[in-house]
């Protein structure tokens, strides 16, 4: 078999994660370029689609104007403040709140960073008013300062606006924390490239072309198709198969790194499915407490409680995904139902952290295996009503599971 590096240019047969494969191609100043082989098609998309915009950075949101006698109008610039890129790196320990939950009257620095401009063109030769006038307030650490480029011969700042003589622009900047749901400026990505079947052999892209012309030169392999089997022109049309190798082109615009923007993607995307999960899990505790008061309460009493993370993390934790994401380690726990999150080898309290991001998957049965002995699902002699999110959480054992957040999504 052919291979490209210890990819083999075969596609994975399957899409369920049992060929499940990672390869990172490239990772160069502001971009990641990596391969993600054996899993759906909704899934690989809802990856991308979780980098786009389910990220915390920081933006301008507001911008106080004293003086602006450019020929910009107030609007225009403050259009261009908000689409500046600034830094956000490490900026979850320092700007805690988004800006609408804080506590504060209207901004404070626990939910936003302030910046500052003033620029005056004193000289005949117009001026250029970029990035590199917006002064950080306080300056604490280097969160909210305004990214530069990557590349070395990009480091004036971005244009802003241009004075003539006797022009001036004083104002003062709210930047504060958000998702590119609410508003593109708060996407850490310029773009996420996303490419499938690079021959087009599974026939999802319809390829145009005039008439008279060769499709094949008017549509040009992309690079990707040095990592997949060239197929024949003899080869039968593959019906039953679905795509199963992903390609993605991170491209960071300079909040994050572009290494850091696929980890927090990945994160999101597991705390979406988690707060899912959870919403239905109290949705069905709700209505059985309301059947039989009091029996949550003796699942809770077992040891390890089981239920809602009685352990590390916990349900609601303090800026939690909590510190279990599937916990558990031991036997099998009798009766346990199916789907097990997390739980098999993985050891308590370990399973999943989110600035650790290995951990998660760290076991091999992370999605099955021993862990389909674990939490989810419960077990109906001596589980808990509440199965916890982990291993041994359903049969009250282990306990560890559970997880939380004090975000609302
Ligand atoms: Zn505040």
């Amino acid at each position: 078999m052919q291979t490209v590096g210890e990819l083999p240019q075969q596609v994975p047969a399957t899409y369920n994660g049992d060929d499940l494969r990672v390869k990172v191609t490239e990772v160069k100043g502001d971009r990641v370029h990596f391969i993600l082989d054996g899993v759906h098609l909704g899934l690989a998309n809802s990856v991308r689609r979780a980098m786009i915009s389910r990220i915390d950075t920081l933006a301008i949101d507001q911008v106080q104007i004293t003086e602006n006698t450019s020929v910009l109008p107030d609007e225009m610039l403050a259009h261009r403040l908000g689409l500046v890129p600034l830094n956000s790196e490490g900026m979850e320990k320092q700007v805690v709140n988004y800006n609408k939950e804080c506590d504060c009257d209207s901004y404070c620095p626990r939910c936003s960073v302030i910046l500052t401009l003033d620029a005056k063109c004193t000289t005949s030769s117009t001026m250029e008013v970029t990035t590199k006038h917006l002064i950080l307030e306080g300056g604490m650490s280097d969160v909210g300062k305004p990214a530069l480029s990557t590349d070395p011969k990009l480091q004036d700042g971005i244009l802003l606006a241009k004075l003539a003589k006797g022009q001036e622009i004083h104002l003062r900047c709210i930047a504060t924390k958000g998702r590119a749901l609410e508003h593109a400026k708060w996407s850490p990505v310029a773009a996420v490239g996303f490419e499938y079947d690079p021959y087009n052999k599974l026939k999802h892209t319809d390829l145009w072309y005039e008439v008279g012309t060769d499709p094949k030169d008017e549509w040009p392999v992309s690079e990707n198709g040095k990592y997949e089997k060239k197929p024949e022109d003899t080869d039968a049309f593959p019906f039953n198969e679905k795509p199963s190798r992903f390609y993605y082109d991170v491209e960071a615009v300079g909040q994050l790194k572009p290494e850091d923007i696929v980890l927090k993607g990945l994160d999101a995307l597991i705390l979406q499915i988690g707060q899912l999960r959870q919403g239905l899990l109290d949705l069905t505790n709700q209505g059985e407490q309301h059947a039989h008061p009091g029996q949550m309460m003796d699942g809770m009493e077992q040891p390890g409680g089981g239920a809602f993370g009685v352990g590390d993390g916990g349900y609601g934790g303090p800026n939690a995904y909590g510190g279990a994401y599937g916990g558990g380690a031991g036997a099998p726990p009798p009766g346990g139902g199916a789907y097990g999150y997390g739980g098999g080898a993985t050891p308590a309290g370990q399973g999943y952290a989110p600035p650790a991001m290995p951990a998660y998957g760290a076991s091999p049965a992370h999605f099955g295996g021993q862990g389909q002995q674990g939490g989810y699902g419960g077990g109906a002699p001596g589980g808990s009503r509440t199965p916890g999110y982990g291993g041994q959480g359903a049969n009250g054992q282990g306990g560890a599971g559970g997880w939380g957040t004090s975000e609302p999504w």
